[in-house]
Formats: structure tokens, sequence, C-alpha cells
């Protein structure tokens, strides 16, 4: 599927070229899970994988929707039909990107939309930012918005919180809005400031493997409440806005003065240990030292599993059988109870890698997963 394909099918549905085609890829986070709600560090980067959408402008303020990967005709939206909550149906991710503008003063006064993704929904992989931030780019540049990349996040951000109902942070549409190729993006959750850290796993000689165990445990969506609500109490027991503001170096001193709260003493130290984590990871890379992150993703994993508990049998799985059969380091990603975990391995490791994980899963009987290699991508950009 290339911008071309989608610009002859949007010719073949509105009866016109469109004005243009633009792109938004998914993401993985690399390093910094759980975090994002702690006014902490995430270090995503883009996904070749990604959204592409082929837009016009309308000037009657209707908008019109399809997707190639959805059942179904257009959707036509009338203006006075954005509202949050109204919409349950794929179409509120763009319905509510073009809403969010809107709010904001901005003169989008419609638009004809086709896309097509290549990112697999509901992998952890978010196949919604790269929805939202392909729609608010497209709109963007069409209306001459100007609006830089972070802003666009903070709109997309706001569009899936409010107008689709998720309480989702502010990781997924960033690093899909800003990510650059070959990079891995350093993001400071609190400030939304950023730094492009060099990722070329090719060159030397590394791959990334993306596993998605394609299960999903139902239990996910009120766990994430929990440990969120955890944090929030963490942070008033120790008099801080948010878990970020203990710094590591506290940390010992902040666990002692939490007293009898076991399970509010193992979410901060799992968020403390995990800022410090991206902060570690980032200055290996910067040093040109990309292998000895392995075995800081491995200890992201563990304090995932045991601290914050966020982990299932099959992620496990995918981290043991993959260290054990060479990886330089694994872990899960996301938020999750499911979705995806990361192996970072020596590209010549990758083929036996893949085939132990894949038996290891036929032998617990368990589904066998998707396995892909993850190439640090470019962001959100006009293709045509
Ligand atoms: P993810 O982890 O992939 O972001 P979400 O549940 O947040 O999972 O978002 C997935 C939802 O985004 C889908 O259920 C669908 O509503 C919407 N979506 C993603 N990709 C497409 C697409 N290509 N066409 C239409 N809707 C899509
Ligand atoms: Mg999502």
């Amino acid at each position: 599927m290339g911008a071309q394909q989608v610009a002859e099918r949007f010719t073949e549905l509105y009866g016109a070229e469109p004005e243009g085609v633009w792109a938004a890829p998914g993401r993985v986070n690399l390093i910094g899970e759980h975090t994002d709600y702690n006014d902490g560090f995430v270090m995503p980067f883009a996904l070749p994988q990604q959204a592409i959408a082929a837009v016009s402008r309308r000037t009657d303020g209707i908008l019109r929707l399809h997707s190639a990967d959805i059942e179904g005709g257009v959707v036509e939206l009338p203006p006075d039909a954005l509202e949050p909550g109204r919409d349950t149906d794929w179409t509120a991710y763009p319905a509510g990107v073009a809403w969010a503008l809107r709010e904001a003063g901005h003169g989008v006064t419609g638009a004809d939309v086709h896309l097509s993704s290549t990112v697999p929904t509901g992998a952890g992989l978010s196949s919604s930012a790269a929805l939202e931030v392909v729609i608010a780019l497209a709109l963007d540049d069409l209306y001459g918005l100007g609006l830089p990349g972070w802003k666009l996040a903070r709109l997309c951000q706001r569009a899936e919180n409010v107008y689709v109902g998720a309480p989702t942070g502010i990781m997924d549409q960033t690093a899909s809005a800003c990510c650059e190729q070959g990079h891995a993006l350093f993001l400071d959750t609190r400030d939304l400031s950023q730094q492009q850290i060099p990722f070329d796993l090719a060159a030397e000689g590394l791959r990334l493997l993306v596993v998605d165990t394609q299960v999903k445990h139902a239990h996910s969506g009120g766990e994430y409440g929990k440990r969120r609500a955890g944090c929030e109490k963490g942070a008033a027991l120790l008099g801080v806005d948010a878990l970020r503001d203990i710094p590591y170096a506290g940390l010992d001193a902040a666990l002692a003065r939490l007293g009898d709260e076991e399970e509010v003493r193992r979410l901060v130290r799992h968020v403390v240990t995990e800022d410090e984590r991206v902060e570690r990871t980032v200055a290996l890379l910067r040093a040109g030292d990309t292998r000895a992150i392995g075995p800081v993703l491995t200890e992201g994993h563990a304090s995932l599993r045991d601290d914050f508990r966020v982990s299932c049998p099959e992620l496990d799985l995918v981290v043991d059988t993959a260290l054990s059969a060479g990886a330089l380091g694994a872990r899960m990603t996301g938020g999750g109870f499911g979705g995806s975990a990361i192996v970072l391995a020596e590209a010549t490791d990758v083929d036996t890698l893949t085939k132990t994980v894949e038996e290891a899963f036929a032998a617990a009987g368990r589904t066998a997963p998707r396995v892909f290699e993850a190439v640090p991508s470019a962001g959100a950009r006009r293709l045509v």
C-alpha cells in the first residue's frame, strides 16, 4: 500500500483527485513504561508501519471519512455531529481530531478523507495515534495552520481523551508526529521537550524484534486505572506533584518514608528506577554503545513484572525464551497484560531466536506470536 494507491482510491470514492497525501507511523516504546502519567521520561521510535491518508478540503463543514481497512462505505458527518461521546466507531478518531482543531479555534471547515494503515490494531503499536496524527497533519497543512508537531500531538491526545474517551498519555501522538528516521525520541512528558537520539540498529549489525503475543487480557483497563491511582497516592504521600520529582539518588529515603504502604512502594520504585533507565539508555546510545542497552531493557522488564506487576505469562515467555536464546535484552512494551514485547539481538541471531520463541509458544499450547522487525523510521510527513 502506497501513496499512489491511496490517492487513486480517493479519486474513485470522491470523484476528484486529493489535494495531498500524508503519512503518520505507529510506534514502539524502547524504554520508559508507565512513566508518562508520572510526568517522567519515555523513549519511543517510529515504525515503518504507517497510516496513509489522502485528503481534500471542503467548504461546507462536512467531514467525509473512509478507511480501506474497515468494511462499509463513506461515513458523512455534518458539522453539528461532531460532539464528544457521540461516536463509538472508528470514525471517532479522525472526527475527534477535526473537533479538537475547531475547538482550539482553528478554521477547519471540512474535509474528504480516504485512509489506509499498515499498523496492526490493538497490538500496542498505536494504530490509533497514527490515525489521529495523519489527519491532524493533513488538516494542518491544507488549512495552513502551521502548528508544530508537539502541538498537533496535544490536540490528537485531546481528541483521544475527550472525543473517543480513552485515557492515554501524550507519548504515542508525539512519537508519531515527531520521530525521525534512525533515531529514538527522548521525550520529557512534563514539558514535552524532546531530543532525537541516534538509534541506527542496522549500521551496528543489530535488530530489534517486536513480538506481538496477540493476547489482550480483559482486566487491563481496570488494572491501568489502579496503577495510575497508586502512583498518584505515592506522589501525595511523598509530597510531590508527580513521581518524576523523586530523584533516583533519593529513592531509598522516599521508600523508607512510605512505611507500610507496600503496594505503593513497589509502584514508586518502578517509576523512579524506570526514569533512571531511560536516562541510562540515552547516555549509552549517545556514547555509541548500543549493545549495552540490552541489559537495561531486561532490567526494565523485571521491574514491570515484579514491582509494577503489569506483565503476563505470554510476555514473560517471550522475554525469558529470547534471553535464553541469546538476545542482548528483552522487555514487554506498552501498557502490559498482553500486547507486544521487544527483543534486541545480533542480526545473525534473529532467525534462531524467532524460531525458538515460536517453538516455546507451540510447546506451551499458545497461539503463535507475530514477529517482525522494527526499523526506526520517519515520523509524520507529507508524501504527495
Ligand atoms: P492501538 O494499540 O492499535 O492504538 P487502540 O484500541 O488504541 O489500539 O486503537 C485501535 C482502533 O483505532 C481501532 O479499533 C479502530 O477504531 C482505529 N483504527 C486503527 N487503524 C485503523 C484503520 N486503518 N482504519 C480505521 N480505523 C482504525
Ligand atoms: Mg491506541
